[in-house]
């Protein structure tokens, strides 16, 4: 059942607006970005009053940096623009459920919300592996919305992974 797996988990928001569909999809461009250069690909903008004014993707690999996940360079850029390390007001969409590094992250920038594409069963924590941003004990909450353009983004995950284990297999054969 594919299309389950794709449900954001319950308790979450599922609405669909036509401006988070095209704000993801932004998100999603910059995900092919780091599919490009061979990195998983995830990608994220940050939009502040309705304007995107940073985008980040995955590259861990290329920059030999564990903490490059998407949503950390596209923070980073944003503060960088804004001129101050907390977001207020800001949010933040990326294509897959963010980890406990990136939800981190999002918090200690104050961050107004985050809305992301497929579920990550592994490292998510926005309600995969534990949902942290419900934690009523943190004294910062960001909204969170999940399952926006769920399919399409981790239909290229899946794609990318299937490439990347094909590639290895041939290899082996050699
Ligand atoms: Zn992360």
């Amino acid at each position: 059942m594919v299309e389950e797996q794709n449900l954001p988990p319950q308790g979450q928001q599922n609405q669909q607006s036509l401006r988070d569909i095209q704000f993801m999809q932004a998100a999603y461009q910059q995900a092919l970005l780091a599919r490009n250069e061979g990195e998983v690909p995830v990608g994220a903008v940050v939009v502040k009053d309705g304007v995107i004014i940073a985008s980040g993707y995955n590259r861990p690999i290329g920059k030999h940096d564990p903490t490059a996940h998407a949503e950390i360079m596209a923070l980073r850029a944003a503060a960088e623009l804004i001129g101050n390390y907390r977001l207020p007001g800001c949010e933040l969409y990326v294509t897959l459920e963010p980890c406990m590094m990136c939800a981190g992250a999002m918090m200690h920038a104050r961050l107004a919300r985050v809305v992301f594409a497929a579920s990550d069963p592994k490292t998510g924590v926005a309600g995969s592996l534990l949902n942290v941003f419900e934690n009523g004990q943190l004294n910062h909450h960001t909204q969170v919305t999940g399952g926006v353009l769920a399919s399409e983004c981790s239909t290229m995950l899946r794609d990318f992974f299937a490439h990347r284990r094909a590639v290895a297999a041939q290899k082996k054969n050699w």
